[in-house]
């Protein structure tokens, strides 16, 4: 039986994950400094109980070790971080100590306790920051616009660096966003599907939100956690993108959750005074609001995930529109306390 463990295992891309592993037959071990606040994901999974917590937090050296050397893990994947990037621009300091140093204690414990060990780092699409429009592939440059990418900076050539340097199976996924009815209410997509869902059954009259004119490409996470996996199976280690190749607006996204639960926007006004008017009510249901504005954007981020789908076989099915559909139909099941299939 394999052992894995996954770091932040109770985040949206741990929890996934882990049910992958163990619907291999792995023997999944996690730490999450986060606490009980993620254990709905596993509950709504249905694996609650079935992970093994570990004690592990990256801040503390001696913890990542003893935990190591415990386990013996065959693979490890490092989800854990400071993950919020507006966050980033007033805890720059706490966000480089876990996401950046934090991987070398991690890597470092490798080194010394399990070399054999197969690492994975959760690596970011905001790496590229501000680098044109084209499509992102391995080769593209970096420019990172926010302290978090910097912090992911350093953790993605650490991990490059002790797969050369020390001959370590290490690889970094550079991961689009990716997204599901797990994935935390702070980001976008989520916000919003929540957000609709409760205008739908009139709990709720508006939601804010920042910069609608950001450009994604947004996968569905289920998906992209195979590919994770499929990264540590192959003969040699490296890295690669993951991502749809498709491209939209934070404003499509919203118009495309108002409208999979039966409801048309219709756009008014400029800048901070623009609005989202539900079109038969004529009542405003989006509005701006400076607060989730971040002090640099990264205008727009879309990947080539060529290079997985040659080596690893992995092609992302679900899209833009049917991941705001699958997400929007979640969350008003949820409202309505049906179980939702994830
Ligand atoms: P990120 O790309 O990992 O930071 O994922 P997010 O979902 O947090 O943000 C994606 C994009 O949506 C960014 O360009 C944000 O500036 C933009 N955005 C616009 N409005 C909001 C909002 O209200 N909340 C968040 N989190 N992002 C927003």
């Amino acid at each position: 039986m394999k052992k894995a463990l996954i770091t932040g295992y109770r985040g949206q891309d741990g929890a996934y994950l882990s049910r992958f592993l163990l619907g291999k037959g792995y023997e999944v071990y996690g730490a999450d400094r986060a606490g009980d606040s993620g254990q709905w994901r596993l509950r709504e999974l249905g694996i609650e109980g079935r992970v093994k917590e570990v004690a592990l937090d990256l801040l503390e050296a001696s913890n990542i070790s003893d935990a190591l050397e415990k386990i013996q893990p065959d693979e490890i994947y490092n989800f854990a971080a400071q993950s919020f990037v507006l966050v980033s621009f007033t805890q720059p300091v706490l966000t480089a100590e876990i996401n950046a140093v934090g991987v070398a204690r991690l890597l470092e414990a490798v080194r010394k306790t399990c070399p054999k060990a197969r690492f994975f780092q959760a690596s970011t699409a905001e790496l590229f920051g501000s680098t044109g429009s084209a499509q992102k592939n391995e080769t593209t440059d970096f420019h990172p616009r926010s302290p978090y990418a910097v912090s992911k900076l350093y953790a993605h050539w650490l991990t490059v660096n002790y797969r050369q340097a020390q001959g370590m199976y290490a690889c970094n996924g550079i991961l689009f966003n990716h997204e599901s009815p797990l994935r935390g209410e702070e980001f976008v997509t989520r916000k919003i599907t929540t957000a609709v869902a409760r205008i739908k059954n009139g709990l709720q009259e508006t939601v804010a939100v920042g910069n609608l004119d950001a450009l994604r490409d947004w996968g569905y996470a289920k998906e992209y956690v195979e590919g994770m996996w499929l990264m540590l199976q192959q003969p040699e280690a490296d890295d690669y993108i993951l991502a749809t190749g498709e491209v939209h607006s934070v404003r499509e996204f919203i118009a495309e959750a108002f409208a999979a639960a039966g409801m048309d926007l219709e756009w008014k006004g400029e800048g901070l005074d623009e609005k989202g008017i539900d079109a038969r009510t004529g009542k405003v249901r989006v509005e701006i609001s400076k607060e989730f504005y971040r002090p640099a954007d990264v205008k727009e981020l879309v990947g080539d995930a060529a290079k997985a789908k040659r080596v690893l076989g992995w092609e992302p099915k679900i899209k833009f529109k049917d991941l705001a559909a699958l997400m929007m139909d979640a969350e008003l099941k949820r409202q309505e306390n049906i179980k939702v299939d994830l």
